[in-house]
């Protein structure tokens, strides 16, 4: 799926008001905000509107109220660390299409910047309801304009990511211009090999991200628990490791695709295997694909981190999906690890999906290393997938 959008630099703005779908799902401890790269994604946006004279009326959706308002998922932090960051007072209406949002956005001068309450306060805006996405709408009115740079939130067709461009014209931001261009160019012209790393808990949910990612790869390196699948569709033993029993047809099938493609489709050759699921159970590496009785895989063992960091820094694109291992347990991290260090190491241009892979490139300090974080694990699946993204499909085209 190619997408060829038009952005915000692609209108004009001034004195227009302009509604803009940002992520603001920011985690809280304590009502206080513990990663900030979300607000920070949204200001280049937010930033280019003011400058050019726009009146601009932010939303998001903040974790899962049920449709209900609940004070203990406020957007009201956000607004706070906003008008820090932009240096300019940025309201926060009590409610989100109410009265009190629609005096804010009534009052609003070129260049001033509000925010409306959580979206998901309302059980229509999951359900994509066509007149609470229009009271979306009528707060920009006649003359208005939909902005979309919520990437995190554009595989669901929501009211705020993807209704309310059927009462509005509707064009994308900063962050998600980003997202399709350099994912886009990577599965379309991507500069060669092109490697993609898989990992994570199930094979069920990268299926479809393996299906497709085998018609353009040249390797398909797995890692994590999804191995494990692959190892028992071989006929290998694997112990009580996290296995799909109902997906080995499956597993079969996706290495007979990658062959018949001339892909090459690596699996780990050793593991660090443990007793149990548990941080500080009893664990040894292993130098074979088989895991014996009583005992699970749970990492990828040195040698395969070897041969993977050496298929990685020979790659052109390396696109990373999913940790090698359980990444969070420190005895069971070096696989992600070192394939973190391959991919910043490599020179190739670099796309990493959010989620766990983007979590530990960034506790590693990779981060900066990276051609491109995404900022949307399930958007950037499905785009990798292949799939029509609702947020995206609904922005104007451009001539
Ligand atoms: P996903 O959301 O599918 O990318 O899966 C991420 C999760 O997979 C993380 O929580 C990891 O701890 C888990 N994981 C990775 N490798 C294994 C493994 N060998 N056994 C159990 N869980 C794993």
């Amino acid at each position: 799926m190619t997408y060829n959008k038009k952005s915000v630099e692609d209108v004009s703005v001034a004195g227009r008001k302009v509604l803009v779908r940002c992520d603001f799902n920011v985690p809280l401890k304590d009502g206080v905000i513990t990663d900030e790269n979300r607000i920070t994604g949204a200001l280049p946006t937010i930033e280019y509107l003011r400058k050019n004279g726009a009146k601009i009326i932010l939303c998001s959706h903040l974790g899962r109220p049920k449709g209900e308002f609940n004070m203990k998922y406020s957007l009201a932090p956000v607004a706070k660390r906003l008008s820090e960051r932009l240096g300019t007072e940025v309201p926060l209406a009590a409610d989100v299409i109410g009265p009190d949002a629609q005096a804010k956005a009534a009052a609003l001068k070129d260049g001033d910047v509000m925010l409306i309450e959580n979206v998901r306060f309302h059980s229509e805006e999951e359900k994509n309801d066509p007149a609470f996405a229009k009271a979306l709408a009528d707060l920009a009115g006649e003359g208005g304009l939909f902005v979309n740079d919520a990437f995190g939130t554009a595989h669901r067709a929501h009211a705020s990511t993807a209704g309310v461009a059927d009462y509005l014209p509707a064009v994308c931001g900063y962050l998600i211009q980003k997202e399709i261009s350099i994912m886009g160019k990577a599965l379309e012209d991507p500069a060669r090999p092109f490697v993609a790393i898989l990992g994570g808990a199930k094979v069920s949910d990268k299926i479809g991200v393996i299906n497709n990612l085998i018609e353009k790869v040249d390797t398909l390196i797995i890692g994590g628990a999804m191995a494990y699948t692959f190892f028992r569709a071989l006929g290998n033993t694997t112990g009580s490791s996290l296995c799909e029993e109902d997906k080995l047809d499956m597993a079969l099938d996706l290495m007979a695709k990658a062959r018949a493609k001339g892909v090459s489709f690596l699996l780990p050759v050793d593991n660090v295997i443990g007793r149990e699921y548990k941080e500080d159970t009893t664990f040894m590496r292993i130098y074979s694909d088989s895991i014996p009785d009583g005992w699970m895989g749970l990492d990828i063992g040195e040698k395969t981190q070897e041969l993977y960091a050496k298929t990685i820094i020979g790659a052109g694109t390396v696109v990373w999906n999913g940790p090698m291992g359980v990444s969070e347990w420190e005895n069971f991290a070096s696989g992600t690890r070192a394939v973190a260090k391959a991919v910043a190491e490599s020179g190739a241009v670099s796309i990493i999906g959010g989620g766990d892979s983007a979590a530990a490139v960034e506790q590693l300090g990779f981060a900066d290393k990276m051609t491109h974080i995404s900022t949307g694990g399930g958007a950037s699946l499905e785009f990798l997938e292949g799939l029509e993204l609702p947020g995206i499909a609904c922005l104007e085209d451009k001539e």
